[in-house]
């Protein structure tokens, strides 16, 4: 089995503009960032970080850490967009949505001197997604209080397309599954595998942190094909004042459970980039 680790670096804008926190360490990511690129390299494992792209503009640390991301870069990570400030996608019009999309890829790419190829979208929405069985009510509605939803997964995946992208990362729940789910027909929902869509890859987010959750449904694939992913923020790396799966302790933790496996071949850390790679060769084999 493969697993796919992302990070979401958020940045202060992310907390000033989006999640409207008052009291933070505007500098969370940024040390958190640092942390996880240490346990990553003791443990030689590659994975992605979205970065959203004001941090990659030139200016003074935190609001702008070019810097940290060539670092991430050097360190042999996937540098990814996770769009332009943070802002959330569903009730943008497209017009709106292609600027910031553009706009995150440019900072990102005059950055780092490449290209970027994947998205992971804030707040892992839209997650409406009727060409899936995904159906958000709330998103489409304006019922989280920011706006009727004009978005979709699908809309989101062709816009992506337009600018050069090749991933995104998605996050959806097929709705009669979800329901069977609660009704207890079936004990866990389905792990969606990565699939091409529209010309981009949609590589489906599974679980978040390394926690006992994460490494039950990392037992569970062992000996399969599967491709997992997980995902955690660098501005949790170092938070001990809540419960919490995403420190860098945790991750650590993580990937010395599954170092005998790892070096058996039976799995392998992967970033988004290669998953992408392979969903793509897969199809044209086919
Ligand atoms: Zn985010």
């Amino acid at each position: 089995m493969r697993i796919a680790i992302s990070f979401d670096y958020d940045s202060p804008v992310g907390y000033r503009e989006s999640f409207g926190k008052t009291h933070y360490d505007p500098a969370a990511d940024q040390k958190g960032t640092e942390a996880l690129l240490k346990v990553l390299a003791a443990h030689d494992v590659k994975t992605t970080f979205a970065v959203v792209g004001r941090v990659a503009l030139p200016g003074n640390p935190p609001d702008h850490c070019p810097e940290q991301i060539r670092e991430i870069l050097a360190a042999g990570h996937e540098v990814a967009s996770h769009s332009m400030h943070h802002r959330f996608l569903a009730p943008m019009r497209s017009e709106e949505l292609l600027e910031d999309l553009r706009a995150s890829k440019q900072a990102l790419e005059a950055c780092i001197g490449r290209p970027i190829r994947g998205f992971i979208p804030p707040f892992n929405r839209p997650s409406h997604f009727p060409q899936k069985g995904a159906f958000s009510f709330t998103e489409r509605l304006g019922l989280q209080g920011r706006g009727k939803g004009r978005q979709s997964v699908a809309s989101l995946l062709t816009t992506l397309g337009d600018l050069g992208f090749g991933w995104c990362r998605i996050s959806y729940q097929n709705s009669f599954e979800n329901l069977a789910v609660k009704l207890g027909l079936l004990s866990h929902p389905t792990a969606i595998q990565p699939f091409l869509f529209r010309g981009l890859v949609a590589v489906p987010l599974h679980a978040t942190g390394f926690g006992e959750t994460s490494i039950a449904l990392v037992r569970r694939f062992l000996g399969t094909d599967a491709v997992i992913t997980l995902y955690a923020h660098p501005n949790q790396a170092l938070d001990t004042t809540i419960p919490n799966d995403e420190s860098a302790e945790l991750l650590d933790r993580f990937l010395r459970v599954f170092e005998n496996e790892r070096r058996e071949g039976q799995l392998r850390f992967e970033t988004m980039a290669q998953i992408e790679l392979a969903v793509r060769a897969v199809t044209r084999n086919n």
